[in-house]
């Protein structure tokens, strides 16, 4: 690979330095660079339409012979370029208009693939501006095509045949291999040789598709190697604190708790304590579904570290969240005595205090005073937290809420709050399931931990689909029911843009309409991102006491929220909304033995918004969702949109080789126990380091 890496295409004998220079416009630039440059289709010539069989208004593809080229100018300085082209079972024209090039790209005799819709002109049929691919003299039954550039002027045969010189000069000396012959034989992959061979001019589609699950597995284990060796070299170099875990702070905890722990409580919080016992700082990734009781494993881990005479610190979000979350977790430790060698009793008072900006200067200061003495035990906050003049006395544990909100490099502060010898373990919840392989890949760094399992004795949450006038009539009738039951509700409305506001009703809109109509004579609160902190503590803090039945908010109530007197759920416009979010919002009611309900309004919801809207109708398991969201976004590539020329991740996709990442995964860890710098492996060292760009895998953390 680095020899093809370290060789010009210039090297090739039809690529002059012209066409190597257009080249660069689609990033090739060496042998490699072309080798990797994958079809994005292939014809298989023995299964095309002929030309009899296609029908007016569908689109389809044909391959057929080009018979006569003419072009014409129109009036208004255009153009007209009419093909007449044929197979064996008739004619077809087609015409571009506006491209006069494609006079000189097209000659009489050529073979092209051609894909567009039949339409009928003065009672004659035609393809306008279709999609044309050269087939050029190929001879094979499979023809590769490739992505081409009207702007680098290249074209697919082109590819195709320098394509076929570097692979037919290559053949002598054959592409080296790195794979452990074993790796091969248990996965089942061709040879590398075989399958860049193979990706390029395949004899079947099934080795086609052979020759792609080799190329994706190669790509995604370099990924989870380099993944895995940076999270090993970074475990390396940081020393953490051996926590005791057990001892009785932890088990006056657990008998103060008014409900036993389920059994993915139990499980996930021996995972939390053994990764806390060992030197090496914990780095884990904490995911369950709302309502799955999260809380009580990261205050455990807070704990852990308390008892050992540390401090914890749980970082969240927003400071709707930290508020809630202090509010909380004072609650849940409440009477909780710590032992102590500096009083008489032998214990003190557990102490938890709240930080963000929202507190007064000479709070701030009376804050960060008893969190450097260390006479405060537990503190939560925002962002504040990992502000520099905040000092711990000694941080032996860190909980950050809500991942998806915190980039890699707050993390990574929070934890140099601790001293370099005593770096503090690492908790990272995530009420967002997402599905295993994304989070082997996206997380990579990270352990998993996953709350699988909700309390019991939850009433399950029914969900609706209000589509017409009259069944959204329904609803605002059930909400009154319900508030006329001393319950509460919720409304939630999308953020919009004001460009938007036109066609979806803003939140002030809705709340002004529902308080002189539907919900009339009902005390309804307002709720959005505009209001000032202590404005939004004041809602909530209504809502939370019942001095409200209503609460119309934007998603700032998306996670964390928990008011259960709340059964009721109303979602405006619910299509403008995801899968996960909505299942998210969903997990606001349901948090008590209350039979809990959520209707989303959406009148004129189709296509995928519907097909997201049914599948929130029909699961209430997050993990489960996480699975059809990932199908109803289709097809990509890992990185999406994200230039691909430079990246080593061309081929694989989340959604179509999940199991490619279980395997590679698999392989990476086992190939690192054996041999953690790869020595024996330096071939395939050197091309985690040539081929995968750093900020590849930055860019999967941070996203
Ligand atoms: P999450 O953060 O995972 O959405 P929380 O930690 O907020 O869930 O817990 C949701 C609710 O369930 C809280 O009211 C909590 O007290 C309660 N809870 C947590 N664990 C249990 C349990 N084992 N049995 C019963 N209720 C529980
Ligand atoms: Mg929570």
């Amino acid at each position: 690979m680095a020899d093809l890496n370290n060789m010009s295409v210039e090297v090739l004998t039809r690529v002059g330095q012209a066409k190597a220079k257009a080249l660069t416009v689609v990033d090739i630039r060496t042998v490699l660079d072309l080798l990797t440059y994958y079809p994005r289709r292939y014809i298989d010539r023995t299964n095309q339409a002929s030309i009899c069989e296609l029908l007016d208004g569908v689109e389809a593809m044909v391959l057929a012979r080009v018979n006569s080229v003419f072009a014409k100018k129109l009036r208004g300085n255009r153009t007209m370029v009419a093909v007449g082209v044929g197979d064996d079972t008739g004619n077809l024209k087609l015409v571009f208009f506006n491209q006069p090039w494609r006079e000189r790209q097209l000659r009489q005799g050529q073979e092209v693939v051609i894909f567009g819709k039949l339409d009928r002109y003065r009672g004659q049929s035609q393809m306008t501006n279709p999609i044309v691919d050269l087939i050029g003299d190929e001879t094979g039954r499979i023809v590769p095509v490739y992505p081409q550039s009207g702007k680098a002027g290249i074209q697919t045969h082109e590819i195709r045949r320098w394509v076929d010189e570097a692979l037919r000069r290559s053949q002598q000396r054959g592409i080296s291999d790195p794979l452990p012959r074993s790796l091969c034989v248990q996965n089942d992959l061709l040879g590398r040789h075989e399958a860049i061979d193979a990706i390029h001019r395949p004899d079947s589609m099934d080795i086609c598709y052979a020759a792609r699950n080799r190329l994706v597995f190669d790509e995604l284990l370099r990924l989870q190697l380099k993944l895995i060796m940076r999270k090993r070299a970074a475990e390396q170099v940081a020393v953490g604190i051996c926590h005791e875990t057990k001892g009785v702070l932890l088990d006056r905890f657990v008998q103060s708790l008014g409900f036993p722990l389920t059994g993915a409580q139990r499980r996930v919080i021996d995972e939390v304590a053994d990764d806390m016992a060992r030197p090496v700082p914990m780095h884990r990734l904490l995911q369950g579904d709302v309502g799955a009781g999260k809380t009580v494993v990261a205050v455990t881990a807070l704990l852990i570290a308390v008892q050992g005479g540390h401090q914890g610190a749980l970082m969240a979000p927003t400071e709707v969240l930290a508020n809630q979350h202090f509010l909380g977790v004072q609650q849940l430790l409440k009477g909780l005595q710590v032992p102590s060698a500096q009083t008489l009793s032998g214990e003190v008072d557990l102490q938890v205090a709240l930080l963000t900006n929202q507190i007064t200067a000479a709070e701030r200061v009376q804050v960060q005073q008893a969190i450097r003495s260390g006479n405060i035990h537990i503190v939560i906050g925002t962002h504040a937290l990992i502000q520099a003049d905040v000092e711990f006395a000694s941080l032996g544990a860190v909980v950050v809420d809500e991942q998806h909100r915190f980039g890699v490099e707050q993390r990574a502060a929070l934890r140099a709050k601790g001293s370099s010898n005593n770096v503090p373990d690492v908790l990272v919840m995530t009420a967002t399931p997402i599905p295993r392989t994304a989070a082997m890949t996206v997380f990579g760094d990270l352990d998993i931990s996953t709350l699988d399992e909700v309390p019991p004795g939850r009433a399950p949450i029914v969900t609706r689909w209000a589509r017409t006038a009259i069944e959204e009539a329904g609803v605002w009738e059930q909400l009154r029911g319900e508030v006329a039951q001393g319950r509460q509700a919720y409304v939630v409305c999308p953020i919009i843009e004001e460009s938007e506001i036109s066609n979806a009703r803003s939140v002030i809109e809705t709340y002004e309409s529902l308080r002189s109509g539907q919900l009339e004579g009902l005390r309804v609160g307002l709720l959005h991102g505009r209001l000032t902190s202590p404005e939004k503590d004041t809602m909530m803090g209504l809502f939370r006491s019942g001095d409200l039945d209503v609460l119309v908010a934007t998603t700032v109530i998306e996670v964390g929220v928990d008011v259960p007197n709340a059964t009721m759920m109303v979602i405006v416009d619910a299509d403008r909304f995801g899968v996960a979010q909505l299942h998210q919002l969903r997990g606001r009611v349901g948090r008590s033995d209350q039979a809990s309900v959520c209707c989303m309004l959406a009148a004129d919801a189709v296509g995928v918004a519907a097909d997201r809207l049914r599948a929130v109708v029909s699961s209430t398991d997050g993990f489960e969702l996480a699975e059809a969201d990932l199908e109803l976004r289709g097809e990509g590539t890992i990185l999406g949109e994200r230039q691909k020329g430079s990246s080593d991740l061309k081929l694989a996709s989340l959604r179509r080789d999940r199991d490619w990442v279980i395997r590679a995964r698999h392989a990476a860890v086992a190939l690192l126990d054996e041999d953690p710098g790869l020595v024996s492996h330096q071939e395939l060292r050197e091309e985690v380091d040539l081929l995968l760009m750093e900020d590849d895998a930055d860019y999967l953390l941070k996203n």
